[in-house]
């Protein structure tokens, strides 16, 4: 089964979705409204579902070779204590692979040039989709009107598509927290390949890179829109007391580099990621805290299920209803699983609550940790021709 699909965004959800349409045998275009395709933010961990899902779509082996390996690190107290240790070659035998860290740039440019120039249509606001009739769906952009068999909506968490399939949705959430993060501009003395620190209501954590750099990531418990003037000397000055190597990764930081989000989330689940021939994809489905790292996992997983779904048929229809059976409870559980490790990690403030987590956690053994990871990493994809 073939046909013409519109990929509605860019991200890493929209072109993997796109790669996977096109292994299958449709006809693709991706319509972004960035003038130019890049993904600003930092740097991303890919755990073995992400990296199984890529090498489905053909570019694992590009990714792996672009990344690296988080064998060494775990999860700290400010003055530097090891909450717990994580040892990457354990969860490589379980899974074949540690988690991987790699500048959200080079994953965007590897998964872009897994596709055809002339698929990517930039520059392109997408104002309306309308389903026409019961095989058409009309998208428009500007003055152009694109016809569809299918319509795949990955337009991201503030997602216009979900807004006009479900306008009785509340939509997207402030979850509380804030996030500043920057990948430093030379290499950094690092001992390990990934940490987290918890502190009250504060995280940071930074993930090295092959090159020497690092992206560092620090988490606070704000109101949404607060913004710092001079964000490298506000983060110096909250994190003043805390360990090594923070202080030398924001010494390593020009910031101009800085990105600042506050951290939303979709906190009411949709009721469905298929609405007549239009799907809905990653953040734009399903928009989780960054507390376990499988936003964009987890985008990569609906990417792969639904090429799957459409290969095997029979109807477009009758893919969809399956792509959402298999995509949603998953997704959601993740997403559900996000924020509650959001709640006894970063979020709790208590000082009582904190040394009772921090108490558990020393007692844990690695092999439960390890098991509770292999949870939500543990996943195999449908094949793809
Ligand atoms: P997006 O990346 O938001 O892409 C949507 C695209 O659609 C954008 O390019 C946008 O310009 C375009 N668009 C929107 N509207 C329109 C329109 N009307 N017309 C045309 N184009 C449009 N996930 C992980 O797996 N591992 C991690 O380590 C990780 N860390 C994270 C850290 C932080 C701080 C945060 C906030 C998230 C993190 N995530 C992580 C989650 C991950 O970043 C997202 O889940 C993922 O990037 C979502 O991809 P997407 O393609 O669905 O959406």
């Amino acid at each position: 089964m073939d046909g013409r699909a519109v990929v509605v965004g860019g991200g890493i959800g929209g072109l993997a979705a796109a790669i996977g349409l096109r292994r299958v045998g449709w006809e693709v275009t991706v319509v972004e409204r960035a003038s130019t395709l890049a993904d600003a933010g930092a740097g991303i961990s890919l755990a073995a579902n992400g990296l199984r899902a890529l090498d489905a779509l053909g570019v694992g082996g590009a990714v792996r070779q672009a990344s690296r390996g988080q064998y060494t690190g775990g999860t700290r107290t400010p003055d530097g204590r090891w909450l717990t240790r994580m040892d990457g070659a354990v969860l490589e035998r379980a899974v074949g692979t540690p988690i991987v860290g790699i500048p959200r740039a080079t994953l965007h440019r590897l998964l872009r040039e897994a596709l055809p120039a002339e698929a990517l249509l930039t520059g392109s606001h997408v104002g309306s989709v309308r389903q026409t009739g019961p095989r058409t769906v009309h998208v428009t952009c500007g003055d152009t009107v694109l016809d569809a068999d299918l319509v795949v909506a990955a337009d991201g968490i503030g997602s216009k598509v979900r807004g006009l399939l479900f306008p009785a949705h509340p939509g997207p959430v402030h979850s509380g927290s804030t996030v500043l993060r920057a990948i430093t501009e030379r290499a950094v003395d690092l001992r390990t390949d990934f940490e987290l620190t918890w502190g009250h209501g504060a995280e940071f954590g930074h993930i090295a890179f092959h090159d020497g750099r690092a992206e560092w990531h620090a988490v606070l418990d704000l109101p949404a829109g607060t913004r710092f003037a001079d964000p490298v000397a506000e983060l110096r000055r909250r994190f003043r007391t805390w360990h090594e190597p923070i202080p030398a990764l924001l010494d390593a930081t020009r910031p101009t580099a800085v990105l600042h989000h506050d951290v939303d989330e979709l906190r009411t689940p949709l009721p469905s990621y298929a609405v007549g021939r239009i799907a809905l994809l990653g953040d734009a489905a399903h928009a989780m805290t960054p507390h376990l790292g499988q936003g964009a996992c987890q985008a990569l997983e609906d990417a792969v299920t639904l090429a799957a779904a459409l290969a095997s048929g029979p109807t477009v229809d009758a893919a969809l209803v399956r792509y959402d059976a298999e995509r949603r409870p998953r997704s959601q559980a993740v997403a559900r699983a996000a924020r509650q490790a959001g709640r006894m990690g970063q979020r709790l403030s208590h000082p009582l609550a904190v040394a009772v987590r921090n108490t558990m956690m020393r007692l844990t053994p690695s092999s439960a940790a390890t098991r509770m990871i292999l949870r939500h990493h543990d996943w195999t994809p449908p094949h793809l021709r």
